[in-house]
């Protein structure tokens, strides 16, 4: 970990965007890179992206573990039928804050798309796959047992999560986001509750080679 220079929040060794404010941490005269979603006041897509092609690059490259969970908000086409749009905001802006509060300060969490159901991304760096494994239940517990204050009757709210590790050097940011859908994809159609146990995905990803 570094220091970066114009937040002093810790930034990942090598990495070129401070995941805290957006600067680049190789050239200080240029302006950050526009990053928030206005909405959830979270990381928007763009940046989640770019954020996550760095990861891709520095994990290939020092052999090192990287992980990403595509977050996906459950019941979505009743929360927007029942929410008007301020509501929703509020709600998706709450779940953002649910999401941040239950992973680690290196985490980044980001907003990806509310087009149909809400998508948010976490970017979770020295993390195998068993570690997101564990990362993500943590998340889906810590969000099920919250009171959500601003969903009217959507007090509680539960999300599923699908998972990408890392596992050979050809792996890029979007192999990494369209393997994280299709893990996400592959537990819903399995028909398990909100429940359920990640070794599935945990089994789909590792028929990859390992890292190191
Ligand atoms: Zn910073």
């Amino acid at each position: 970990m570094s220091v970066c220079w114009s937040c002093e929040g810790q930034v990942p060794d090598g990495a070129q965007f401070c995941p805290n404010c957006g600067h680049s941490q190789r050239e200080r005269n240029s302006s950050p890179i526009f990053v928030v979603d206005t909405t959830t006041e979270l990381f928007n897509a763009v940046f989640a992206k770019a954020m996550l092609g760095q990861e891709v690059n520095r994990a290939v490259r020092y052999k090192r573990p990287l992980s990403a969970l595509v977050v996906e908000v459950d019941h979505a086409e009743h929360i927007h039928r029942d929410l008007g749009t301020s509501q929703l905001n509020n709600l998706l802006k709450e779940i953002g804050q649910a999401l941040v509060a239950a992973v680690r300060d290196t985490d980044t969490v980001a907003f990806l798309d509310s087009d149909g159901p809400p998508h948010y991304a976490i970017v979770l760096p020295e993390t195998d796959a068993a570690g997101a494994v564990l990362a993500a239940d943590k998340l889906r517990r810590s969000v099920a047992s919250h009171d959500f204050q601003t969903g009217g009757n959507w007090q509680r709210l539960t999300v599923s999560v699908g998972i990408a590790s890392v596992a050979h050097e050809r792996m890029n940011q979007q192999d990494l986001i369209t393997e994280a859908y299709a893990t996400l994809n592959q537990g819903r159609m399995s028909g398990q509750g909100p429940n359920r146990t990640f070794t599935e995905a945990l089994s789909a990803s590792s028929t990859h080679l390992p890292l190191v």
